[in-house]
């Protein structure tokens, strides 16, 4: 990202604290900062005030902060939020936004006792959430690379699973090859599951073997430069029985449906009753148990979601995955997933992997 991309999303900030009267803002460090400010390491919070942001880091930083953050950095030893504390005196803020689902309890004890009586500290939620749903140019080719190398860290992985294996040795492969192709790492801990397991939508890896038949499920994402990605492909050990095509068909059909429905203007709910009612359709209404999908950037799940009741309208740029799935206990489930992109008339799939039920 460049500097003028951090300074348009900090003065976006600027506007809605001017609107919501709040003379300075404090973030600390998570995806919000690494958005605001470029700052990737685990301790700093920047404040924003009304004439401009300062950052504060601790001295293992320093290097790194005076790298990546574009406005003054303030190195502190100690906790941070004294120094933020004072800086907040010093300016005599009177109205100072938090974010209520990020700060931390005693966090937001230690401001408080360190501000003065007139000072309040404001709950928000979700501004900056908010703004970080529509994506820009450079952020969607993150992502786009991002999806990309995903997939083929699987293709290099999906030709060499055999009966046998176990899931947590198919796991640590995928986690391997996400690295060697230049990716920080996994977005998140990779899904492996087998056979009747299949039916549970986040199992963790076992060190249980594949069967000689029965499906696979592999749920993998990467992380680079900052940008998740997000897929589900299924394979199948063996020959497919009636019941695995037909609910292998089905979520296909299911997902295959939310894709159309995707369109800037359309509420996300649009999107999660397309892949419901083809489910219905099949039997399967009662079988599937999450929503359809969730918005992913610095974070692989954020806003929007794509579920029931989900009134939040679809925009271009807007970086969703679709993944609707069957899960039948006892026998096992199906769940398809790609990254799409919203755009004017519909969406573009970034996923390039094949969709076909895979046969090894
Ligand atoms: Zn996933
Ligand atoms: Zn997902």
């Amino acid at each position: 990202m460049t500097a003028s991309e951090f300074a348009a999303r900090r003065s976006a900030l600027q506007q809605r604290m001017a609107a919501e009267k709040l003379d300075a803002f404090v973030v600390g460090v998570g995806p919000n900062v690494r958005y605001l400010t470029g700052f990737t390491g685990s301790n700093g919070v920047m404040v924003m005030l009304s004439g401009g942001a300062v950052f504060f880091t601790d001295p293992r930083y320093q290097i790194q902060a005076a790298q990546e953050v574009d406005c003054p950095v303030r190195v502190a030893s100690g906790p941070l939020l004294l120094q933020v504390a004072a800086l907040l005196r010093r300016v005599k803020s009177k109205r100072v936004g938090f974010e209520k689902s990020r700060m931390t309890v005693e966090a937001h004890q230690t401001l408080k006792d360190a501000l003065p009586m007139r000072s309040s500290l404001e709950p928000t939620g979700g501004w900056i959430e908010r703004q970080r749903m529509v994506k820009s140019d450079r952020e969607i080719d993150a992502i786009r690379r991002s999806v990309e190398l995903n997939s083929r860290a699987f293709e290099q992985v999906a030709g060499r699973v055999r009966p046998g294996m176990r899931e947590s040795e198919l796991a640590a492969e995928l986690d391997y090859r996400v690295r060697r192709l230049g990716a920080e790492g996994p977005a998140f801990e990779t899904i492996v599951a087998a056979g009747a397991r299949t039916a549970l939508p986040h199992a963790r890896p076992t060190a249980a073997k594949l069967p000689a038949r029965g499906f696979v499920l592999v749920d993998m994402g990467a992380m680079l430069e900052g940008y998740a990605s997000d897929m589900t492909r299924m394979l199948f050990l063996g020959r497919p029985d009636t019941r695995a095509k037909l609910a292998y068909a089905a979520a296909l059909e299911a997902q295959l449906a939310a894709i159309d429905a995707v369109r800037a203007g359309v509420e996300a709910q649009a999107v999660d009753r397309a892949a419901r009612r083809v489910l219905a359709h099949h039997g399967f209404e009662r079988a599937f148990v999450h929503s359809t999908g969730h918005g992913l950037g610095l974070e692989i799940h954020e806003p929007p979601r794509i579920g029931k009741k989900e009134k939040t309208a679809l925009e271009k740029g807007m970086a969703v995955t679709i993944e609707p799935g069957v899960y039948l206990e006892g026998f096992g489930g199906v769940r398809i997933e790609d990254t799409v992109m919203v755009t004017a008339t519909g969406c573009d799939v970034l996923t390039p992997t094949l969709k076909e039920l895979r046969m090894v």
